[in-house]
């Protein structure tokens, strides 16, 4: 895919964006000018990210609310079990259903960080929760997919033999944890078609700002940082001021890549920011 063909297409790959609810009203007026600058732009809608151990449960669902309201897109709400009695997870649910949110990334997620001892018994598996939010309402559910393997999974073709896991129990597609190589999506993309997965897997792009922090993400995660982007952004930080335009290059050819490999769209992890995500779009034909 040359950027010019992709400039051309008119959007042909729709992009989603995942927001994080705000935690103060001058971060919520930020969100809002986000959304509004991003919804032109969002063919897939937003998404709204929520806390370990469903903290922020009702952050998530007045922000997925709001974002809806704004911007007149689908809103995807996250839902994590893990630190949730079955119960109250499946009550979260219901609020979103009530409130017109009918789209769930359904989450496992990870133990809260400031929870000690052990959790309430809930869904042990993102799986478990796809088959129970089935069974409340015909809601469209999605679920995390980990190109270069979950941490805690013992090999990749384990973790995807969970991810089909999660897809025959109800899931339409799948969105991926952020690479910063696009070639592990190709390689991804491939062993899950051998494993028989043929739901959409949509990647996930991270605007390439903030290199000293996505470093500290990818170590996380577990993503590998090709030598070359290593090599560019340290460059940077001797000036500055190259860094928007070095990020808006790497971000685009990243994006360009997964495109080539055959994304049906990009899941692009916004924070809540909106310049970069909108340049982005724009070099996408949107
Ligand atoms: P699962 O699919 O349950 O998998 C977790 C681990 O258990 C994997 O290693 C898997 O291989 C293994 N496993 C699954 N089923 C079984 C089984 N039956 N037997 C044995 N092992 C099994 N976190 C948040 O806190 N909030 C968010 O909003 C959020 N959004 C995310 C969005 C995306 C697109 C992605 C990719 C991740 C997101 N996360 C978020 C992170 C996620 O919560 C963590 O990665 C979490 O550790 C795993 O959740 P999961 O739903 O993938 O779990």
């Amino acid at each position: 895919a040359l950027l010019r063909r992709l400039v051309e297409s008119r959007g042909a790959v729709p992009l989603g964006f995942e927001l994080f609810p705000p935690r103060s009203a001058e971060r919520r007026e930020a969100l809002r000018e986000t959304v509004e600058r991003l919804a032109p732009v969002a063919g897939k809608g937003f998404s709204v990210t929520m806390g370990a151990g469903g903290t922020t449960r009702t952050g998530t669902h007045d922000t997925a609310v709001e974002v809806a309201r704004i911007a007149g897109r689908p809103v995807t709400a996250h839902l994590t079990a893990l630190g949730l009695s079955r119960e109250d997870a499946l009550a979260a649910a219901e609020g979103f259903w009530e409130a017109g949110i009918t789209r769930i990334l359904a989450l496992r997620g990870d133990r809260p960080r400031a929870v000690q001892g052990p959790l309430p018994p809930g869904f042990a598996h993102a799986a478990d929760l796809v088959a129970a939010l089935r069974d409340c309402h015909p809601f469209e559910i999605s679920v995390a997919a980990y190109p270069e393997k979950h941490p805690e999974a013992d090999t990749l073709e384990a973790d995807i033999d969970h991810l089909k896991a999660k897809l025959d129990a109800g899931a339409t597609s799948a969105v991926c944890q952020f690479v910063l190589d696009p070639e592990a999506y190709g390689r991804f993309l491939e062993t899950c078609a051998r494993h028989g997965i043929d739901a959409p897997i949509v990647p996930g792009l991270m605007p390439l700002e903030g290199w000293s922090r996505l470093r500290g993400f990818a170590r996380e995660n577990g993503a590998h940082v090709p030598d070359w982007l290593n090599h560019l952004f340290s460059q940077a930080e001797q000036a500055p001021e190259t860094m928007p335009y070095l990020s808006a290059v790497a971000t685009v050819e990243q994006a360009r890549r997964l495109v080539g490999y055959g994304a049906p769209a990009l899941h692009v992890y916004a924070m809540n920011r909106w310049p970069l995500a909108l340049a982005l779009a724009r070099l996408l034909g949107h």
